[in-house]
């Protein structure tokens, strides 16, 4: 053989290894390198095409590691997510998506997104983003999940000016409305709560300055009310420092090791003003020897509050037992009266700010309405939890937990 014919033989070699690792990288073997020969440009061919390969794979790695970022963000958000197409079919839809709106059982990928269950608000909005090409927001209350709140917003997909698709990502926004609307209402209470004795201590300020203060009879009787309006004031400016403090997350619990029976004893004496006038007697069966531990001042509002409570609104002659059960998860306190009781439409609601059976009956007692939600919330700083049970003419009794 001569010199012509070895050289066309090895370049002949070398160009179908240069072929069969182009196929490979093709395929996607990115992994697979060239073997390099020793002819200058073909030499340099083969170590241009295996540097080629070794860049699209690091670049495919990289690429692959967005997507799984991507792909765990699109999974694990608390926002829902759901693509569709331009004809409104859906594409992808993250889990949160599918809780959302009432997917269950079924796959909802290539079904069109107005048959959803919560499909229709959502559909209508996609429609809108698709059609004009503008991303769209709102606000709804699926039929599929009542009483939830869905802020949406759909965003058009477009590429090269065409609109492919959309995104629609819903957040759940139930809880902030419900904050908004009891915020609405507190202020809207507190101020009728504050106005009600402004008013009244106005009028008989006025009363007194237009002639009254001369009457020896009925001068006294303005000077009174404005002293009982103004107790009310301060006792519902005191009840929601106490709320606002217990709120506020600032309140801190120092659990001591507290003498349940001792404790009681001591409220007790404390409420001898209303015992007395109301001729309640109070029935101490907590065991001696018994101890919680829990935060003293705050335990002691506690009782204070519901044994003031439980005197109030009992009838004259009547009594209280305070009573205690202590099991392996904590101690389980109650106080039990003998007065007209609950009716049971108001029990769901009791606990909450400025909520009465009796509006008029609960004012002229002193009341606030705020007492049972402070109980409520100095319970639960305990970690514990707060409720009644009660019966129509024989009674309430109000319980609370503190655990160990
Ligand atoms: P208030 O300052 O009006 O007493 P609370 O929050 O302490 O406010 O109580 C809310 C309402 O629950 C009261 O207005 C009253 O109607 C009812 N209530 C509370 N405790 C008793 C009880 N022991 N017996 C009957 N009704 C009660």
């Amino acid at each position: 053989m001569n010199l012509i014919s070895t050289l066309k033989l090895f370049i002949g070699g070398q160009f179908g290894e240069i072929i069969a690792g182009s196929k490979r990288f093709a395929a996607g073997d990115f992994g697979y390198r060239i073997p390099v020969g020793s002819s200058g440009e073909l030499r340099k061919l083969s170590e241009t095409l295996n540097y080629m390969a070794g860049e699209i794979s690091v670049k495919m790695r990289e690429a692959e590691l967005r997507r799984l970022e991507l792909e765990a963000a699109f999974r694990d958000m608390s926002e829902a997510i759901l693509v569709t197409d331009g004809a409104g079919i859906i594409t992808r839809i993250n889990p949160r998506a599918r809780r959302l709106m009432g997917v269950r059982g079924f796959e909802p990928e290539g079904m069109r997104l107005s048959a959803m269950p919560a499909g229709p608000e959502l559909s209508s909005a996609a429609i809108k983003a698709l059609s004009s090409g503008q991303p769209v927001s709102f606000e709804i209350e699926p039929a599929a999940a009542p009483g939830t709140v869905l802020a949406v917003s759909a965003s058009p997909i477009i590429e090269e000016g065409t609109v492919r698709g959309c995104v629609l990502v819903a957040r759940d926004i139930t809880g902030p409305r419900k904050l908004e609307a009891m915020r609405r209402d507190f202020v809207a209470n507190v101020s009728h709560e504050l106005k009600t004795p402004l008013t009244a201590i106005i009028g008989c300020a006025e009363t007194l300055l237009s002639g009254a203060l001369e009457d020896r009879e009925h001068g006294p009787v303005f000077a009174r009310s404005i002293h009982e309006q103004a107790v009310r004031l301060d006792n519902l400016v005191n009840d929601l420092l106490k709320i606002s403090y217990a709120e506020s997350g600032r309140a801190s619990v120092e659990k001591v090791p507290v003498d349940l029976k001792a404790l009681v004893d001591d409220t007790a004496q404390g409420l001898a003003a209303i015992l007395v006038k109301k001729k309640v007697v109070i029935i101490n069966l907590v065991a001696p020897g018994l101890s919680v531990n829990a935060d003293r001042d705050k335990l002691s509002q506690v009782l204070i509050n519901l044994l003031d409570n439980a005197a109030k609104y009992n009838r004259d002659n009547g009594e209280i037992k305070i009573s205690a059960a202590a099991d392996a998860g904590g101690t389980r306190i109650l106080v039990e009266d003998t007065g007209h009781g609950i009716p049971p439409e108001h029990l769901p609601r009791i606990f909450e700010r400025f909520y009465r059976v009796d509006k008029a009956r609960s004012r002229e007692l002193g009341g606030t309405g705020l007492g049972l939600s402070i109980v409520k919330h100095l319970v639960e700083l305990h970690g514990g939890t707060a409720g009644v049970e009660s019966a129509e003419g024989r009674g309430s009794t109000f319980w609370f937990t503190i655990p160990k």
